[in-house]
């Protein structure tokens, strides 16, 4: 089957689709974006995403022509034409295509495109048995609460988790603090089993299954903390875990090459990740 893409208005085929060699996009990182997760062909808090979508454009001073509810069926046609029932919806909007000119364009055109593919992350491997994760340095710009499709330091972390053999890199402040993952949100679990997540603030994304993972935690009585912790920390905590919409909640029995717990998936996390997956199920 050929995968379809929504590019500025068309549905086109995705071995087509693309967008103008000056887009912002591409000289300058100058978008942002969403990823939505499908389950059973539906999309996933997509109000959060959205949400989060208009403050990262407000951030930018960029502006969405297209209404929220039109939004929504462009993204739920290109699940459909794309046969996603499990899987990812990648929304990205640009300031668009002008002479290459850092200042904004006066009367930008704003470029939207969505693609759909598909993944199983409630049955994945990882989210079962848990993944590695490496250590290093933040490198990003100051502003992570943006979902800027300037990733840079991100690629450039993840690939060095993927050379050593781990799935994430949990990013370090210069202070010694886990601001969170190239991808993910980072958590780990300390004593009587407090859970303990880096507070909101524009160090981290604040990520939609962070905040759906809090509130299930809450309402089971899991004890939880938002904020900051160090690498010292989590090496010697009981569990740890990471989320993300694209994974959902995965153990991490790795950090560096320090064991967590007995290596295995913990018991909250575990509990969590079931409680996770009832609420998107
Ligand atoms: N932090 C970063 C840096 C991310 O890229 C992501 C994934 N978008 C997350 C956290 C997790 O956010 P969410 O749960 O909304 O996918």
């Amino acid at each position: 089957m050929s995968r379809i893409a929504y590019v500025n208005g068309q549905f086109m085929s995705h071995d087509f689709a693309a967008i103008h060699i000056e887009d912002r996009a591409t000289q300058f990182g100058d978008g942002v974006y969403e990823v939505f997760a499908a389950v059973k062909g539906k999309l996933i808090d997509s109000e959060l995403h959205f949400d989060r979508l208009d403050r990262s454009l407000r951030a930018l001073e960029m502006e969405m022509s297209l209404s929220r509810a039109t939004l929504k069926l462009i993204l739920r046609e290109v699940v459909r034409l794309n046969r996603v029932t499990e899987g990812l919806c990648y929304l990205q909007v640009s300031r668009g295509a002008a002479p290459r000119n850092h200042t904004f364009p006066n009367k930008p055109s704003y470029s939207l495109i969505v693609t759909a593919r598909r993944s199983q992350p409630a049955t994945g491997k990882i989210g079962i048995e848990g993944v590695h994760v490496i250590t290093t340095a933040d490198q990003r710009w100051q502003r992570r609460d943006i979902k800027s499709v300037s990733l840079l330091p991100n690629v450039l972390a993840k690939q060095k988790a993927a050379v050593a053999g781990a799935f994430e890199a949990w990013l370090i402040h210069n202070n010694g603090i886990i601001t969170e993952g190239s991808h993910s949100n980072a958590w780990i679990v300390g004593d009587s089993g407090t859970v303990i997540t880096h507070h909101e603030s524009i160090d981290i994304l604040s990520g939609v299954t962070r905040n759906r993972v809090l509130q299930v935690a809450r309402s089971d009585g899991v004890k939880v903390i938002e904020r900051a912790f160090t690498v010292a920390e989590a090496k010697q905590a009981h569990e740890a875990f990471l989320t993300s919409t694209s994974s959902f909640v995965v153990p991490v029995t790795h950090i560096d090459d320090t064991v967590i717990g007995d290596g295995r998936p913990g018991p909250v996390t575990k509990r969590l990740r079931g409680l996770y997956l009832r609420t998107i199920s």
